[in-house]
């Protein structure tokens, strides 16, 4: 599931609702002429070239520390540029490197989050996108913010809601590389969209939910992640497809430039005791990557995520993160860095030594809500039949409740019986395993192993 959507927990819109249901007569008339003037106005305010430059380093105050979030260097690899590191938040500490499960809907699927607690998960990762649109960020404000809402007590990060709706117009790396192939054979397949328009303003799409407009824009992605409240929120980035030409990668960079710092401002008029992390850009192209580098690190942000298209395979996304990692600031300057949707075991052990301290994807929770068990020995598939009499546990090493307490054949039975509590077993296993294999590469580090 390389570069998935899914992989980002992005449900496809359902159905076909109306825009909305105005009233009859002269009223909705005036709302309409109302909403074209509105519509105009934005239009000129943001008129602009689209390789128009951002604003300058120097129209943002200094890029100074934090007193409720910083990062700890607690070890730098001789041996590779490995490090081992704690981000201090107003809700705790994050170890890094570090595992960020996703939780999209402010709820692990099938789980409850203080299983994970148990299992050393420190980060949560919640998507702005699915809370905008269901319960709406009032609701959470209200409640006090997500961590009274779901009650957690540890760090959360919300990301913009825009890799969803890009997710949404353009596909994915993978439904586009998918897609080529299936032109190739049939002849074109549309991607499904619900996304209405993107302008320099911002995103407009429809709601999955009840089928409503919504206008993502910098301003609107930050307000209401203030309103979520995690510790750490993310700008709004524009993200093109893989496939794409030199200029419009180049003109897409700048647009992502100019609404990272028009996200940047909203920000810090009310930073209340959150962090705000760029989103370096910049595809597979060096040059690009350098030029959104050298932006990006000169403004006041508190860390750094990777994203933009991470490369069609993972041999890519190394090639990339090879070049990339020597960039960013090191020593006292370093800030904490996170790579966006990225979080399969392989791909982790091989980016830890670039120097990624966190990695966040629903991936290895999902393939256990679907019977793949991830052991030291490798992936285990407990819906096959062999399983049916095995009363060993997962992984005998495993220190986890479902290893201690519960056989294969219960878990194979529980998948056959079609008990929801598979996927919480499964869940619970695979998310202690991503927090153990964490830990363990955190050693790997300090022992000069990595
Ligand atoms: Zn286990």
């Amino acid at each position: 599931m390389w570069g998935s959507a899914a992989g980002r927990g992005l449900r496809r819109p359902r159905g076909t609702a109306r825009l909305c249901s105005c009233e009859a007569g002269a009223a909705s008339k005036l709302a309409k002429s109302e909403r074209r003037a509105a519509k105009k106005k934005a239009a000129e305010k943001y008129r602009c070239h689209p390789m128009a430059e951002p604003p300058p380093p120097s129209a943002f105050p200094p890029n100074g520390g934090r007193d409720f979030f910083h990062f700890e260097l607690l070890h730098q690899s001789k041996k590779s540029g490995a490090r081992v590191g704690r981000i201090h938040t107003p809700h705790g500490v994050v170890d890094t490197p570090g595992f960020v499960g996703v939780a999209t809907n402010g709820a692990f699927k099938a789980l409850d989050h203080r299983l994970g607690d148990d299992a050393g998960l420190q980060l949560m990762f919640c998507n702005t996108y699915h809370m905008l649109l269901q319960p709406g960020p009032e609701v959470v404000e209200k409640a006090g913010g997500l961590h009274k809402f779901i009650n957690r007590e540890r760090p959360i990060i919300t990301d913009s809601g825009g890799f969803q709706v890009f997710s949404m117009a353009e596909g994915s790396v993978h439904d586009e590389l998918n897609m080529k192939k299936k032109s190739n054979a049939k002849g074109g397949v549309a991607p499904p969209t619900s996304v209405l328009k993107i302008s320099e303003e911002g995103a407009a799409f429809r709601s999955y939910v009840d089928g409503r407009r919504v206008l993502l824009t910098p301003e609107s992605s930050v307000r209401a992640q203030k309103a979520l409240g995690a510790d750490i929120i993310i700008p709004l980035d524009e993200l093109p497809p893989y496939h794409i030409s030199a200029q419009r990668l180049e003109e897409s960079v700048a647009r992502t430039h100019r609404w990272e710092a028009r996200s940047l401002f909203e920000h810090l008029a009310d930073v209340r005791q959150q962090a705000m992390y760029c989103v370096l850009h910049g595809g597979v192209d060096e040059a690009q990557r350098l030029k959104s580098v050298e932006y990006l690190t000169a403004l006041p942000f508190d860390g750094f995520a990777i994203g933009g298209s991470l490369g069609k395979d993972r041999a890519e996304l190394m090639q990339l993160l090879k070049f990339l990692m020597p960039l960013l600031p090191t020593g006292p300057a370093a800030k904490p860095n996170h790579l966006l949707g990225i979080a399969d075991v392989e791909s982790i052990e091989e980016a830890v030594p670039f120097g990624v301290d966190t990695f966040d994807s629903c991936f290895p929770l999902r393939i256990g809500r679907h019977g793949t068990l991830l052991t030291p020995r490798g992936r285990l598939y407990v819906k096959r039949g062999k399983y049916r009499e095995d009363y060993g546990p997962i992984d005998p090493g495993c220190d986890c409740p479902v290893c201690r307490n519960h056989s294969l054949a219960y878990i194979h039975h529980l998948f056959r019986a079609k008990e929801p509590m598979a996927w919480t077993l499964c869940t619970l296993h695979n998310l202690h395993y991503m927090c153990d294999m964490m830990a363990r590469i955190r050693q790997q580090i300090i022992a000069g192993e990595i």
